[in-house]
């Protein structure tokens, strides 16, 4: 295993389909496979349904090569977290507009940020973290967002724990900002694998209370990410849903005549246009051992969520079905936590040597593996048949 992490290139390797990737490689390592056509109907479908402004969140997948194909289907904005992510989109396409949108940053990444790369949206959730921004940057060309904590139970990863000023604050922090020189604007973001569009509705709704106290008008609101995705045994509700109650909502807010709305999407894109596959290295009874596992490519199963990713099996290149039985997955690592959480139906005469490719991969496996043990892939490549599509 290379254990080399940050040795990804921007143009990978092209192979016609997964079958003829298997045949001429027999991949001893795990590989993950970019479907671009995958990736393009998909984003050109949320940019079209989103009633605003789409930013990437980064952080869900930060492949070059992903990322380029989302900017080629209609995404022109980029939610950040660092620095290095900030670079990494100016780098592919600096037209790009990128946003700096965590509350906590490493010294001087603001102000590298707006010098070097032009950014000019950024987030605070405190006073003290808006007098450092102030010491970092521009204010008079910048907007500047305070992210409001919203609670809702249909959030299934609660990201106002960490962040997020109290609504009863909001008010005084939105002054602050004005009173500093920058554009204010408000944020906020329920969770991730949000159940529930009502979240959404909720969420504006308590911006509106804030809005409403306010003597001045805000131009730009931000409602965050957590749009989700189905998985096996995970059915959430369609992505129209969604929209209809963000754009409902919105639409009831007391705004600038040029107001827009942005939602931050990470696993909604990032998720459809990736596989990925492994191999099975050692099979006791009905478990499996596989080449790589909790601490690679199924990092994200740790968390509360789905527990699956949809499945076939390859043998000798070829698809390989017949009647299923149920499997218990464990990663190659000596740790006792290596063992995916969900049992996983497969050919019932499944064995080493077989590969298994999962589908929906794409949102929070590659942007979270480690190199834990030694065991640590950077084997991507481009799957450009029109027809091939990842397991669903
Ligand atoms: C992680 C994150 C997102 C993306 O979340 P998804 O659930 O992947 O859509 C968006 N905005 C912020 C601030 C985040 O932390």
């Amino acid at each position: 295993m290379s254990a080399r992490p940050g040795a990804v290139t921007d143009t990978p390797p092209r192979h016609s389909s997964v079958a003829a990737l298997l045949r001429a490689e027999s991949p001893r390592e795990p590989v993950y496979c970019i479907f671009p056509h995958v990736y393009r109907e998909s984003t050109e479908a949320f940019v079209a349904g989103f009633p605003g402004r789409v930013l990437f969140a980064v952080k869900a997948n930060n492949h070059p090569a992903v990322i380029r194909m989302l900017i080629d289907a209609g995404v022109r904005h980029f939610d950040c977290a660092s620095l290095e992510e900030v670079a990494l989109v100016d780098r592919i396409d600096q037209n790009c507009t990128k946003y700096f949108m965590v509350p906590t940053r490493i010294r001087d990444a603001a102000r590298f940020a707006q010098e070097r790369h032009g950014v000019r949206h950024f987030v605070i959730d405190h006073p003290a973290g808006l007098d450092k921004l102030a010491a970092e940057i521009d204010m008079a060309r910048s907007v500047v967002f305070a992210r409001m904590a919203v609670h809702h139970e249909a959030a299934l990863a609660d990201l106002s724990i960490r962040f997020g000023a109290k609504q009863d604050d909001m008010p005084a922090l939105l002054h602050a900002i004005r009173n500093l020189g920058a554009e204010p604007a408000l944020a906020f973001n329920v969770g991730s694998s949000v159940l529930d569009p009502s979240a959404y509705e909720y969420a504006i709704e308590r911006t509106r209370e804030v809005l409403e106290g306010l003597p001045f008008r805000l131009r730009l609101i931000d409602v965050g990410g957590g749009y989700p995705k189905s998985y096996p045994g995970f059915q959430v509700p369609e992505l129209e849903h969604y929209f209809r109650a963000v754009a409902d909502s919105f639409a009831t807010l007391p705004l600038r005549d040029d107001a827009e709305v942005l939602g931050e999407p990470g696993r909604a894109l990032a998720a459809p246009g990736m596989s990925a596959i492994v191999e099975v290295i050692l099979r006791k009874d009905q478990r499996l051992f596989i080449n790589d596992g909790m601490f690679g490519i199924f990092w994200e199963l740790r968390y509360e969520g789905h527990e699956r990713y949809p499945v076939r099996a390859w043998r000798d290149g070829q698809v390989h079905d017949g009647e299923t039985a149920a499997f218990q997955l464990n990663g190659p690592t000596c740790d006792g936590t290596d063992t995916l959480p969900g049992a996983v139906e497969l050919p019932n005469d499944v064995r080493p040597g077989d590969h298994l490719e999962f589908g929906h991969i794409g949102a929070y496996s590659l942007s979270g593996r480690t190199d834990f043990n030694g065991y640590y892939s950077d084997n991507i490549v481009i799957i450009d048949g029109a027809a091939e599509h990842p397991p669903s």
